[in-house]
């Protein structure tokens, strides 16, 4: 039985990994990593944060087995193109796409449901996500490791493998609550997108860039980043909740904001 983990480079799928080996050992386990950007694309901004393959460099092998790495070849805002549709709290394509069907294919080209586990890394707070994605996989069958005793907060995860040596994913030292996608995420609320500004204005420069980019080609304005003001939802785009910020920063007013709106994206758990 082959025991295949869906790494992520974040601390949840390495602690999930990391239960996985401690009950069965690593001989027959797959640390499966689903990479968002083209092998060798030197984008700073682009993909994945360059912190995630040092993390995972340094820290997969502490659950043991192989690593597999692998990738569409693509980016998020090129699978918005091509789809046709720009991604947001609801609709995912870029992890769908990017994420959970490249692992599908890999995985069915290879084993039979009777001949592998999954592991994902949803923890006991998400416990409300593992139904779907349970149904999701299946004929194959998923195990959760960090849904059982003995709970662990993410914090806990970072000191568990800070004693390794291993520094955690530096977006975590920036606030951000996951470490995919380089701190963007087309789910994430204003909160997040207020953390991409202040911490990584440069990569929120090349997100807002790439979103008028596609608003142009698509030929409509679909922002995503929901603002409830008087009972009032609006939807604003990237460039608009960045000039809002600037603005009431100019004359000094507070930003009408939700700071603990952060949202964010589990590619393989939020289903
Ligand atoms: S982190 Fe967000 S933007 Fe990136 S692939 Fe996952 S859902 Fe899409």
């Amino acid at each position: 039985m082959k025991r295949i983990v869906f790494l992520s480079g974040g601390i949840g799928s390495w602690a999930a990994g990391m239960r996985v080996m401690q009950k069965y050992g690593s001989e027959d386990i797959i640390n499966l990593f689903t990479d968002t950007k083209k092998k060798n694309d030197g984008h700073p901004h682009r993909g994945e944060d360059q912190d995630l393959y040092r993390f995972l460099n340094e820290s997969w092998e502490y659950i043991g087995g192989d690593l597999e790495w692998i990738s569409v070849g693509k980016h998020i805002w090129q699978v918005f193109e091509e789809v046709r549709y720009m991604g947001n709290t609801r609709i995912d394509p870029c992890s769908r796409i990017l994420k959970r069907e490249a692992a599908r294919k890999w995985i069915e080209k290879r084993f039979s449901p009777d001949e592998v586990t999954l592991y994902l890394g949803i923890d006991w707070t998400e416990e409300h996500r593992a139904k779907k994605c349970r149904d999701y996989w299946k004929p194959y069958h998923v195990e959760f490791p960090l849904i059982n005793e003995p709970y662990l907060s993410k914090e806990d995860m970072c000191i568990w493998i800070e004693k390794y040596e291993v520094n955690r994913p530096r977006l975590y030292n920036m606030g951000f609550s996951h470490n995919n996608c380089g701190g963007f995420c087309v789910k994430g609320g204003q909160g997040h997108f207020y953390n991409l500004l202040k911490q990584i204005p440069e990569r929120y420069s090349y997100h807002e860039a790439k979103q008028e980019e596609l608003f142009l080609i698509l030929g409509k304005r679909v922002p995503f980043i929901r603002r409830t003001i008087d009972k009032q939802i609006n939807y604003l785009s990237l460039k608009e909740f960045r000039e809002q910020i600037e603005k009431d920063e100019l004359n000094n007013k507070e930003t009408l904001i939700d700071i603990m709106d952060i949202g964010g994206c589990g590619c393989f758990n939020d289903i």
